[in-house]
């Protein structure tokens, strides 16, 4: 089982002939209730852990169970996962599951936005104080540790500006503190880079990305290292967190192409950064398998490949001259989620956000996600843009 490769598990993983019943996939299984045969019955039903049991729908159903199988099975490693209604709610749910009064937080200042919200917002209310990292400091997080600091949060590549973390000597640190390591794994996803195998406690995925693929659902998870599920299994449940059956079939349905697309998205945005960066019109290519992105050697030893989202930094110009570049643009949707099939074009505006490091740049960020369109049509669009881009600059 464990030498599969993960193309052959994204096709295989969750599919329980007891679930299936005979078809291929597991089917919706919608329930609120749960009847017993008698009394005796539904006395025995509860306890703490329904893993892999009906007791109640927000429990779940063969249908979830199905889904975060198959998550757990692509993190060698990993003890169980559980689905959330979002990709934030994941996020929450994994902090507060670790997290008391009183205890420090370390995260990244290249998170993304509304995991940063959260530890300003709700933690920072209940007691709980964030220290915002350089998310390129590696071994140099133990001078951040104190004997407070309980979870050392990571997200690699950044959000806006992929700078590519040291997962490696970060979790060395946090283990030899007893300190919980989680990471938002949402860019790569455990098929480039499988987390839990690298040490870290707790893998996260906004699943609304890449698994689900579509642009029409939104999911998240947690998957935990072994030891770690019954915390965050105690957390989730007593917040009620749960995800929909119909959500996560939607899930299930994505993550059965996710190796395919995910491949597809990875080679086409390669081509356009590496042919944006030939161009005189940007300065920089943030993406982490180019040189010109900080990290990228972490990134030749730790990832199997990349995904489809990337950056690049406009030489010179105005917000006015970037707008001129993707206003314009035929093939690129103008919006904020990503990994669906469709390419999408956003500015960006790291120095807004950071208060641990300062973002310098020689002119405004554009960040690309590229899709399953043909990457010829994408770059001819692309090119177009930068011609705007270069008349409203001047
Ligand atoms: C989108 C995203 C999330 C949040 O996921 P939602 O499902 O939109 O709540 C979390 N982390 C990263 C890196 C993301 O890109």
């Amino acid at each position: 089982m464990s030498d599969k490769k993960d193309a052959t598990k994204v096709v295989e993983a969750g599919r329980r002939p007891e679930w299936t019943q005979g078809i291929v996939s597991p089917p919706v299984w919608r329930a609120s209730t749960v009847l017993y045969d008698s009394v005796a019955d539904l006395r025995a039903g509860g306890g703490a852990d329904t893993h892999h049991r009906l007791f109640y729908g927000r429990r779940g159903t063969p249908t979830q169970w199905s889904l975060a199988d198959a998550l757990t099975e692509l993190e060698p490693g990993a003890e169980a996962t559980l689905l959330y209604p979002s990709g934030v709610a994941a996020v929450a749910s994994a902090l507060l599951a670790v997290l008391s009064p009183g205890d420090e937080l370390l995260i990244p200042d290249s998170a993304y936005d509304p995991t940063r919200n959260l530890a300003n917002g709700m933690l920072k209310r209940l007691g709980i104080h964030t220290t915002f990292y350089d998310p390129l400091i590696g071994a140099g997080i133990a001078a951040l540790c104190t004997e407070r600091t309980r979870a050392i949060f990571m997200e690699s590549p950044g959000s806006l500006t992929f700078e590519v973390q040291d997962v490696p000597a970060i979790v060395a640190v946090a283990k030899e503190r007893g300190i919980t390591t989680m990471l938002d794994n949402t860019w790569a996803t455990p098929l480039l880079l499988p987390v839990i195998g690298m040490g870290v406690d707790y893998s996260i995925l906004a699943c609304t990305k890449y698994v689900v693929g579509h642009s029409d659902v939104m999911l998240g998870s947690v998957t935990a290292a072994q030891g770690h599920y019954d915390r965050l299994r105690n957390a989730t449940y007593q917040l009620g967190q749960t995800a929909s059956p119909d959500d996560a079939w939607l899930g299930s349905r994505g993550l059965r192409t996710m190796a395919v697309r995910l491949r597809q998205h990875g080679e086409a945005a390669l081509r356009i950064a590496m042919w944006l960066k030939t161009r005189p019109e940007v300065a920089r290519v943030l993406h982490p398998a180019l040189p010109d992105c900080p990290g990228h050697a972490l990134f030749l030893r730790d990832f199997k490949g990349a995904s489809g989202l990337f950056s690049f930094v406009l030489n010179g110009g105005t917000d006015a001259a970037r707008s001129a570049l993707i206003d314009g643009l035929a093939h690129f949707g103008i919006g904020y989620s990503w990994g669906g099939f469709e390419s999408l074009a956003i500015p960006v505006d790291p120095a807004h956000y950071r208060t641990a490091t300062k973002w310098r740049a020689e002119g405004p960020l554009v960040r690309l996600q590229i899709g399953l369109e043909d990457p010829d049509d994408l770059i001819a669009d692309l090119d177009a843009g930068l011609a705007r881009f270069a008349t409203v600059r001047g």
